[in-house]
């Protein structure tokens, strides 16, 4: 826009300067004419004309046309200023590296810079949001299902020894049923927290589904595992809950072996597990080892 501003500019000047010497050439010859002057007058005339022709496309062409070059340098220049911190934010932007670093040296672009700056930090907030959701049980705040699942994925295609606690509280129906479900949810949240409290870094616990939790415990031994889920029972037996009675658990055991191939058959045995110590009066736990069952009360 500048530069076809400086242009127009400069071809009107170029244009007048031109037109108002002709204009001083033509009344001077007429004039000359008129008094019948010799044909030598009308050379030198001529010759005159050449040198004013000369002398104005020195004096005003050239200037004009040196001050236009300037002009449009400059122009170019400015241009190539301002747009280089929109560039630097756009590409920023695209790689998806922060822009605090875009050297913004104008009150334009550095509005730009800020409002890019926070729709960032309300994304990243947002994705941050939508992960836990995807990932964290809504009631108990710990990791769900999937994570769960994740966890054992990882671990049975590595090959990692690991054990793996499944733990379903017993005759949680009749909590339900006699305090309500909202004294129910207050149970399993209790449980869940005494459960982090109990694990810390040895492991990792999910809320499996319903009133089921799992422990997953890498590179721990069976026996570290019945240790971990005996002394959980334990405390779970002797504390009273929001209904005023102890809620306690029951707890199938079992560990990876190579013949492992999926979560699914790594679960479906230490549900078995747990089936026995269900069928052996509940608060207790069952351990699944080569296929052999030891209940543990
Ligand atoms: P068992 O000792 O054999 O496990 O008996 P149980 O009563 O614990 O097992 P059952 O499968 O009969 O009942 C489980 C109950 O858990 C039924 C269901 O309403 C309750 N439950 C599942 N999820 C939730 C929940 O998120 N909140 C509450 N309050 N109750 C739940
Ligand atoms: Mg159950
Ligand atoms: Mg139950």
């Amino acid at each position: 826009m500048a530069i076809i501003v400086v242009l127009v500019t400069s071809s009107v000047s170029i244009w007048s300067s031109y037109r108002s010497f002709y204009e001083i050439s033509s009344i001077t010859e007429d004039d000359l004419q008129k008094l019948t002057m010799n044909s030598s007058t009308m050379e030198q005339i001529a010759d005159n004309r050449a040198v004013s022709f000369s002398l104005l496309f020195k004096k005003s062409i050239v200037p004009i046309i040196i001050l236009t070059a300037i002009i449009i340098v400059l122009a170019i220049g400015f241009a190539r200023k301002i747009t280089k911190p929109l560039n630097v934010l756009s590409v920023m932007i695209e790689r998806g590296e922060g822009v605090q670093k875009t050297m913004t040296w104008y009150y334009e672009a550095d509005l730009l810079k800020k409002s890019v700056q926070n729709m960032i930090v309300c994304s990243d907030s947002k994705i941050k949001d939508l992960t836990n959701q995807l990932n964290l049980d809504a009631l108990t705040g710990i990791p769900n299902r999937r994570q769960m699942d994740q966890a054992l994925n990882d671990l049975i295609l590595n090959k990692v020894p690991h054990t793996i606690i499944l733990i379903d509280l017993d005759d949680f129906k009749s909590i339900n049923d006699t305090y309500g479900h909202m004294v129910g949810d207050e149970v399993l949240k209790d449980f869940a927290h005494r459960m982090q409290e109990c694990i810390k870094n040895q492991g990792m616990c999910f809320r499996y589904g319903g009133e089921e939790f799992m422990i997953i415990l890498p590179t721990k031994t069976i026996d570290d595992a019945v240790a971990l889920a005996e002394n959980l029972r334990i405390k779970q037996a002797l504390q009273e809950t929001v209904c005023g009675k102890p809620v306690t658990m029951s707890a199938g055991i079992t560990a990876f072996a190579p013949n492992i191939q999926s979560p699914n058959q790594l679960i479906e045995i230490a549900d078995h597990a747990l089936y026995q110590a269900k069928h052996s009066g509940r608060n207790c736990v069952c351990v699944v080892k080569n296929m052999r069952q030891m209940i543990i009360k």
